[in-house]
């Protein structure tokens, strides 16, 4: 079993809820790029300056930027010993980076493909709504809140994010199957540890066993309910 993994599927596939009950388990960081974009925007950083526009549009911020965050994210002490990467890599140059930066190190990572289908994420996208105070993800036909708008943990008001809006939707989607889908070939061929999840239909706790069956984690799926 590898505690370093790589969380990899559409936008809407659920890698940001499955990261969570990940992090729980393996008591490894959850290291989410489009998170760590977005708080460098709220934060008015020089970087946030810069990306807003894109990923506002929908489109994926330069390899440059986010390789750069990353390593820097990665070579920080609490991902050590294993880490959740949700989001990244995203484009082959992205996991070319990756692959080299984790070989320098001796790190052998498991890539999990969450696969599900298209007219699913579309459903999945339109009806998301988050938490802005604590970021606990709701959606509201498969996981509506207690209270219509209102987060039940908090009761702040949950907010659509910026894009999950029809059209910005849509160019996420073409991005995807543009830059990232071609990622899993250069796994596959690159003969790195890669699996693939079926996310489809089944509810997150189901698929959160499927993924600690595929790394080889048995005592953890009971923990995470
Ligand atoms: P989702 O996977 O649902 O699209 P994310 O929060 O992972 O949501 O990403 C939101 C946006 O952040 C992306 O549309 C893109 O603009 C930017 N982003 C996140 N990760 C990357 C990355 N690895 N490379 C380039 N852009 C990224």
């Amino acid at each position: 079993m590898s505690n370093y993994i790589v969380l990899f599927g559409s936008p809407g596939s659920g890698k940001g809820t499955q990261a969570k009950l990940l992090k729980r388990c393996l008591q490894a960081p959850h290291i989410s790029t489009g998170d760590m974009l977005r708080e460098r925007i709220a934060q008015g950083t020089e970087l946030g300056f810069r990306v807003a526009a894109r990923m506002h549009a929908g489109a994926l911020v330069l390899d440059d930027t986010v390789n750069g965050m990353v390593a820097g994210r990665l070579g920080q002490r609490d991902a050590k010993d294993g880490f959740i990467l949700d989001g990244y890599p995203r484009t082959t140059p992205q996991a070319q980076f990756l692959c080299e930066w984790l070989d320098e190190r001796g790190i052998r990572e498991v890539v999990i493909h969450l696969a599900v289908d298209y007219n699913s994420i579309i459903a999945r996208l339109m009806g998301r709504r988050q938490c802005p105070r604590c970021g606990t993800l709701y959606n509201i036909v498969s996981r509506p809140p207690k209270r219509e708008g209102l987060c039940d943990l908090d009761g702040e008001k949950l907010a659509i994010r910026e894009d999950d809006r029809e059209e910005v939707i849509r160019e996420r989607l073409n991005a995807y199957d543009r830059q990232t889908r071609p990622v899993l070939e250069f796994y596959r061929t690159a003969g790195r540890r890669l699996t693939e999840v079926d996310a489809s239909s089944d509810p997150p706790e189901k698929v959160f066993d499927k993924i600690c069956q595929a790394i080889d984690v048995h005592d953890c799926a009971q923990d995470a309910r």
